[in-house]
């Protein structure tokens, strides 16, 4: 006998009502595409659970990347046998002594096939007395036990389980339509890409390079931010525009202290046009009220002027090291921290205005055309694909 599948537990899809499907039948794509590198495993998925079936595989991969899907709130190995209490005896006592450290142990019955004809309360203890007369030096302990087996008994098959891992929660990727994410190569961007994947955000990317001011690792370290992304959903695009003419411009024809508040205003307009062109409906910053003088509310109510578009801001109301806390938690922090040179730090003066004003900014830009800049940035974006398992594929074409 041996744990022979995975038991995925909804998160909030269970809390959806005629939706539900829809919900359901995205996430059991996500499933599959996720594990689609282990080729006998079998996804079957269900009102309220996902089975992975493993024939054979070694669970504990495959069990670490389901906690990277979102939509799945926790993860358990199972064990399914008939309903018939001989058999699930003789998994209960496999599910015992499979867990190494445990001396104490608890069992939780429940049945939802009232035909079977033991009740729950008195089913907990025939397995009880079962597992202590076949065993030695354990003791039953319903307060703290170090082993909880959850048997449930249900219409056609019985499901036993021990250990229950948490996963990342949120909706399933793709449920909640497309944002268009400024993703820079700091911190903060790419932890706010994350957070709105978690609510079922699929991504498209766009990054401002400015070569040679900026160099190839600096949009390299995108791509590989990008990529890592890609491990809590599907591929992504990303757009990296050409930005060094018109910050060049902007440093020339701005005055100083005004001259970021600009850049951001055009990285705004370009973001803009690019999500429309892809049928994208909002646009994604990794900003957070008060860190930088870009950060201000006269500065957000500023560079906002320009454009109508939702912009989603999910790390608004977090501290930097809270930030910090889960770029490292969902491996994104590494990368982060290569020192390459930004194009706004480059660019940026050395003291930016903390409270532009929109009007001023406004006067400030009209004097200057920018139009044909803006049109030639737009004009010579490069799209890059990150798919991780296409470049798993050239991979093993080169071995
Ligand atoms: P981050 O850590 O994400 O770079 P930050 O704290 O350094 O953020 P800023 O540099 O002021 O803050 O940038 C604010 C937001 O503007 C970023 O979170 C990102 O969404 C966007 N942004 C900044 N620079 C770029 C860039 N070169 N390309 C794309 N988006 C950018
Ligand atoms: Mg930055």
């Amino acid at each position: 006998m041996n744990y022979d599948q995975i038991l995925l537990r909804y998160g909030e899809i269970g809390l959806k009502g005629k939706n539900r499907k829809i919900f359901t039948n995205r996430l059991h794509e996500n499933v599959v595409q996720k594990l689609r590198k282990y080729p006998d495993i079998k996804v079957k998925t269900t009102r309220d659970r996902i089975y992975i079936f493993l024939n054979g595989h070694d669970p504990e991969p495959i069990m670490q990347e389901c906690t990277e899907i979102f939509g799945i709130q926790s993860l358990s190995l199972a064990i399914q046998v008939d309903n018939d209490p001989e058999s699930i005896k003789e998994a209960a006592l496999f599910a015992l002594k499979d867990a190494d450290d445990a001396k104490t142990f608890k069992i939780s019955t429940k049945r939802i096939n009232k035909e079977f004809p033991i009740g729950s309360q008195e089913f907990n203890h025939v397995l009880g007395g079962h597992l202590l007369s076949n065993t030695e030096g354990y003791t039953v302990d319903v307060h703290n036990p170090d082993i909880e087996i959850h048997v449930d008994i249900r219409q056609q098959e019985t499901y036993l389980t021990s250990k229950r891992i948490w996963a990342a929660g949120g909706l399933p990727v793709g449920s909640a339509g497309k944002t268009l994410l400024l993703l820079s190569g700091g911190i903060d961007s790419p932890v706010a890409g994350f957070m709105t994947m978690k609510r079922g955000v699929q991504l498209e990317a766009i990054h401002f390079h400015s070569p040679p001011y900026t160099s190839e690792r600096a949009k390299q370290k995108v791509i590989d931010l990008a990529e890592r992304l890609t491990n809590y959903g599907s591929k992504i695009k990303i757009h990296v525009v050409p930005f060094t003419k018109l910050q060049q411009k902007i440093h020339r024809e701005i005055p100083n202290g005004y001259s970021m508040t600009v850049m951001r205003r055009m990285m705004m307009r370009i973001s803009e046009q690019v999500a429309k062109q892809n049928g994208i409906l909002s646009l994604t910053t990794g900003e957070s009220l008060g860190q930088v003088a870009s950060q201000t509310m006269e500065s957000m109510n500023a560079i906002n002027a320009v454009t109508s578009y939702p912009i989603l801001r999910p790390l608004i109301a977090m501290d930097k090291d809270e930030i910090i806390e889960i770029s490292q938690k969902v491996n994104l922090y590494d990368i982060s921290i290569r020192p390459y040179e930004d194009c706004c730090t480059i660019f940026v003066p050395k003291s930016p205005k903390t409270k532009p004003k929109a009007d001023k900014v406004a006067y400030y830009e009209s004097q200057v055309d920018f139009a044909a800049d803006l049109q030639e940035a737009i004009d010579g974006i490069e799209v890059i694909e990150v798919d991780p398992s296409s470049r798993k594929d050239e991979f093993e074409d080169l071995l």
